[in-house]
């Protein structure tokens, strides 16, 4: 494993530093936090950064995951808010280039790639987070068409995406072998979308959305009747650790504030760098982003080389959220009392780890993941 950037990924890595610098972040600043911001969504589209590791025939970057999450740590670390965006608009595609029919790839990968359509995952319910196979939304099989009748919460881009892939119950009493999933357009008639939840943590979009007698043609299943769980688990798997990227990125972002304002404040005289208290801290802070990161790139070599990876994806998802929440609070705490003031960076950065440490799939789920994979290898 070479743990050094090809030139490539460096030449990539400094593409994403040039859009940051020069429209992202004069665009947050103009444009505020509130609308989802489609121009820069375009952009990554133009700058064929929407669709990294998917195959060229279908307008993607045909490039390997070990290049896709080296931009998506890039774009957190430089405070983009691109990262995640581009995180979930990779569920999606990644379900429809894994699972779905020639037709299915040719409608929507290559315009997803360009970023003219937006990509939603639609798993969660209000009853049923973790017990994801718990889920109580129908899909109802009538002549050449299904109907869906439920309700979806916490729905990222929800509202704002084209493109939904959501899971549904198609034989009830089944648990996770009864379920399917299916692509639906927004635009379809009976999808309807709650108000905006505001999370914490800068800006995720998500919404409750709603299926009211949602009639979608057949053609829009993907895969088959009752794979929708093991649609989904797989490509939860690949995206943990795009969550550990984005993870990675934020606390990196969080450390280089901290370790310049720990040259800069001062207290009993001196820099409070000088203190060994505060060098501890930032110690352990950078061995923690270093050794999360050695996992997530271990989990992204494993995926390029079509080896197993699930139980290194759910290991890099665990230790670089975990991490990310430890280094923001350090960083805040750094900062002291103007570390919890809206003027300075680090509280936003604190707020957006949390999230890492609750989405696809909690940390305690992981645990459960990890202790399955060794349990099994055990038995085998
Ligand atoms: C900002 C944000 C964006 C999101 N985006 C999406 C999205 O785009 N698509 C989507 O489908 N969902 C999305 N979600 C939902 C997210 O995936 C769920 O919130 C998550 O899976 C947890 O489910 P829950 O909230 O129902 O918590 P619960 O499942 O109710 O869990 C509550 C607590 O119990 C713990 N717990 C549950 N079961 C066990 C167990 N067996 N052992 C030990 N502890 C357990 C959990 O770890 C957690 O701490 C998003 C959530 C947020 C906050």
């Amino acid at each position: 494993m070479d743990y050094t950037l090809t030139e490539d990924q460096e030449q990539l890595r400094r593409l994403v530093e040039d859009f940051v610098t020069r429209e992202v972040k004069p665009y947050w600043e103009k444009h505020g936090y509130e609308d989802f911001p489609w121009p820069l969504f375009r952009k990554l589209g133009e700058l064929g950064l929407a669709a990294i590791p998917f195959p060229t025939e279908y307008g993607g970057g045909g490039l390997d995951y070990s290049s896709y999450i080296t931009v998506l740590e890039e774009l957190t670390r430089l405070g983009s808010h691109l990262g995640s965006v581009l995180s979930v608009h990779g569920l999606p595609q990644l379900i429809i280039n894994h699972f779905g029919t020639e037709t299915q790839k040719q409608k929507y990968l290559p315009a997803m790639a360009r970023a003219e359509l937006l990509g939603a995952f639609a798993l969660t319910e209000p009853h049923a987070g973790s017990d994801a196979a718990n889920i109580n939304t129908r899909a109802e099989l009538r002549g050449d068409k299904y109907l869906l009748r439920g309700q979806k919460i916490w729905i990222t881009h929800g509202g704002e995406a084209d493109v939904y892939i959501v899971m549904a119950v198609t034989e009830k009493g089944k648990g996770a072998r009864g379920v399917s999933s299916f692509v639906v357009e927004k635009g379809t008639p009976g999808l309807a979308f709650g108000k905006r939840e505001r999370p914490m943590g800068l800006p995720h979009h998500t919404r409750e959305v709603f299926f009211e007698d949602c009639e979608i043609p057949r053609g829009n299943l993907i895969g088959r009747e009752g794979e929708g769980f093991k649609v989904a688990m797989t490509a939860l798997d690949s995206g943990r650790i795009t969550v550990a990227a984005t993870s990675i990125g934020t606390a990196q972002q969080a450390f280089d504030h901290a370790l310049r304002y720990s040259t800069e404040r001062k207290a009993f005289g001196k820099a409070i760098g000088d203190f060994q208290g505060i060098q501890f801290m930032l110690a352990d802070m950078a061995a923690g982003i270093e050794a999360a990161r050695l996992v997530m790139k271990k989990a992204a070599w494993l995926r390029d080389r079509g080896l197993p990876f699930n139980l290194e994806a759910s290991m890099a998802k665990l230790l670089a959220t975990d991490t990310s929440m430890k280094v923001t609070t350090d960083a805040v705490q750094i900062y002291g009392g103007y570390g919890t003031s809206e003027d300075y960076p680090v509280q936003a950065l604190m707020r957006e780890a949390k999230i890492g440490q609750i989405v696809e799939g909690t940390n305690q789920i992981q645990r459960m993941i990890i202790a399955r994979e060794l349990l099994k290898k055990l038995r085998q």
